[in-house]
């Protein structure tokens, strides 16, 4: 079974996508780093059914099920995929436990139903986690939940605690609101002289323990893209829209080439609008709506440390600010600890995790691992902007993390605005997006993506470690860190990646930790990776691993590949 979807995979006709005539490639964060130069300017008068701005995990998973239901579309993104909120999540597939506390059921219920339905679609970059909980009945948490205010109304004496029979209650829920299949459910834990509590302090002796799933939240992206371009999507990268006005009943939208300022016109009868933290900067200043939705922009840390324990399991920790964090285990040999809420005024300011963020996630773990951590510990931070719907809450904690779809047709053509929504709940996303544009377009093509694989992703949920044996057996120079690597990133795939090779010399060049010139040629040609930062910190996260010289290295290498191709094709 598994060798004969290796097979499959090997001889899978590959889908070419033809490398763009750029040179330049420098990440920029506002990318306008060509200003208003006039390179070339074309136009394609075709009018297509759908101009997606937004190469985001909402952006692409729409592009995917709207080009599955026959529709033309083409996606737009300014930088590289998934560059901006996408790449920067806690990447789990969850259902959201403190949502619970938020009284968001149609949220989390939807959620976690979701968990199960992606990980069977890609059980290569998700997998299941188990969260470790901890629990000691003398904490005192700061909330301002509907849960504790209703229980400071009916249970004064309980205020400013969280009893264990509520985070029980929570969990039961949690269990029964999704319909489980393949994820084991809640278990009490007994800590002391455990593998979980060796870590913790010894104050933590009980603990609950409940499953949630990993995904891979930038290879989600770029595995959407693939498939929403094997089935007829263009996806334009480092394509910024400048402009978008109504032309006899459908859009024209100019858009410009944010490496060589090359200009574009597409035209399309229906706009989606998945620019995520720039949403209200494209429904102002691109678009010119007269919208009054807003958008609530939240920024959320993350910070990396050298792996600081010996097990698989991920632990949830309650802070006395009624806020949680978790500490994932990361990459193998690291620790991901996250995340923070803050306000954050403008998409146009890059995202970055402040010393105070960092100062209150090392607080935070510390009050509950054994070893206090210290900015020392600290090898790498990354932070992303959540573009939330604005719902007048109180706090960044509390806005709601829910989507909201509308449509605005105002301009005379219709135009679909994206506020909100979590990785976890993107296929939906798309799904509800799809109701709107189908209605919209007058199309009459029913819901298809449930059930059905991303690339790679064409194998059982418990297959991994047989894909591992078989990729092993049929490249025996792999190391178990470079098989599993390239399963967990490619799946099925990972054969096509490795082609004929029978010795890792045949691989080329090696960049640094098991990443080879004939992967990056891959990643180049079929997953639209164009520079080391796109490869290092996007379609893998070798980064963490390789120094700055090595990274320079494969820019340069990178950016004679793009050369060559484009002399290629002249
Ligand atoms: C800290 C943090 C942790 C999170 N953790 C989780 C989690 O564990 N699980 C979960 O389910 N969800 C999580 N989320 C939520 C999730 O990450 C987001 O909801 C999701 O990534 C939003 O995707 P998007 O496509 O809407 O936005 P984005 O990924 O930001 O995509 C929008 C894209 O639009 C592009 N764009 C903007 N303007 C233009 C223009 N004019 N022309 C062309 N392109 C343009 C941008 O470059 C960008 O790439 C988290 C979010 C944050 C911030």
């Amino acid at each position: 079974m598994r060798e004969v979807s290796f097979a499959r995979a090997h001889k899978r006709k590959k889908t070419k996508i033809k490398l763009a005539r750029r040179d330049v490639s420098r990440h920029n964060w506002q990318c306008d780093a060509v200003g208003e130069k006039r390179v070339t300017e074309s136009s394609d008068t075709k009018v297509l059914d759908l101009l997606i701005v937004g190469g985001g995990i909402n952006g692409c998973g729409i592009a995917r099920d709207a080009a599955g239901r026959g529709l033309s579309v083409a996606v737009v993104e300014m930088n590289d995929l998934a560059s901006a909120t996408s790449s920067a999540s806690t990447k789990l597939f969850h259902g959201g436990l403190r949502y619970l506390e938020y009284f968001e059921f149609r949220l989390v219920r939807e959620a976690l139903i979701e968990r199960e339905t992606l990980l069977r679609a890609m059980p290569h970059i998700s997998w299941p986690m188990r969260f470790v909980l901890p629990y000691h009945k003398d904490m005192r948490f700061d909330s301002d939940t509907p849960t504790s205010k209703l229980l400071g109304v009916f249970m004064p004496w309980m205020k400013g605690r969280r009893p264990a029979w509520l985070i029980r209650l929570g969990l039961f829920m949690y269990d029964h609101l999704g319909g489980r299949k393949i994820l084991p459910g809640t278990k009490t834990l007994d800590l002391s002289g455990s593998r979980e509590g060796r870590p913790l302090q010894e104050r933590f002796t009980k603990a609950y323990e409940y499953s949630d799933c990993w995904v891979e939240d930038s290879r989600l992206v770029v595995l959407n893209a693939r498939d929403a371009e094997a089935r007829g999507a263009q996806i334009k990268t480092r394509t910024k829209v400048i402009s978008a006005a109504n032309e006899n009943g459908h859009w024209r939208v100019e858009t410009r080439d944010t490496e060589n300022g090359e200009l574009q016109t597409f035209h399309a009868r229906m706009l989606v609008n998945a620019g995520g933290p720039w949403v209200g900067d494209i429904i102002q200043s691109k678009v010119r709506l007269n919208s009054r939705e807003g958008v609530r922009l939240v920024r959320g840390s993350h910070i990396v440390t050298r792996r600081l324990y010996d097990h698989d399991k991920c632990y949830f920790f309650q802070g006395t600010d009624g806020r949680i964090i978790f500490a994932i285990p990361y990459e193998t040999d690291f620790t991901l600890i996250g995340t923070t809420d803050a306000e954050h005024s403008d998409p146009s300011v890059k995202p970055e995790c402040t010393p105070e963020e960092q100062d209150y996630l090392l607080d935070f773990a510390s009050q509950y691992f054994k070893q206090p951590l210290s900015r020392d510990d600290v090898v790498w931070t990354y932070s992303g902007v959540r573009p939330l719907y604005d719902d007048g809450a109180s706090s960044a904690t509390a806005a709601t993390r829910d989507y909201t779809l509308k449509v605005d047709t105002s301009a005379g053509a219709p135009v679909l605005n994206i506020f909100g929504g979590k990785i976890t709940t993107y296929r939906r996303l798309a799904e509800s997006a799809l109701d709107k544009i189908t209605a919209e377009l007058a199309v009459n093509k029913g819901r298809w993506t449930a059930g059905v694989p991303l690339p790679g992703g064409d194998f059982p949920v418990d297959g991994v470690s047989g894909l591992i044996d078989d990729l092993k057996a049929r490249y025996p120079f792999l190391s178990d860190f470079w098989a599993k690597r390239l399963v967990r990133a490619y799946g099925t795939e990972a054969a096509d990646v490795l082609g004929d090779a029978t010795d890792a010399t045949d691989l080329g060049r090696d960049f640094g930790a098991t990443l080879t010139e004939t992967e990056v040629d891959w990643l180049m040609t079929h997953e639209y990776a164009r520079t080391a930062e796109d490869v290092l910190w996007r379609r893998n996260k070798l980064g963490l691993r390789l120094n700055s010289d090595q990274s320079r290295a494969l820019d340069d290498w990178m950016a004679r590949h793009r050369r060559s191709a484009s002399a290629a094709a002249e």
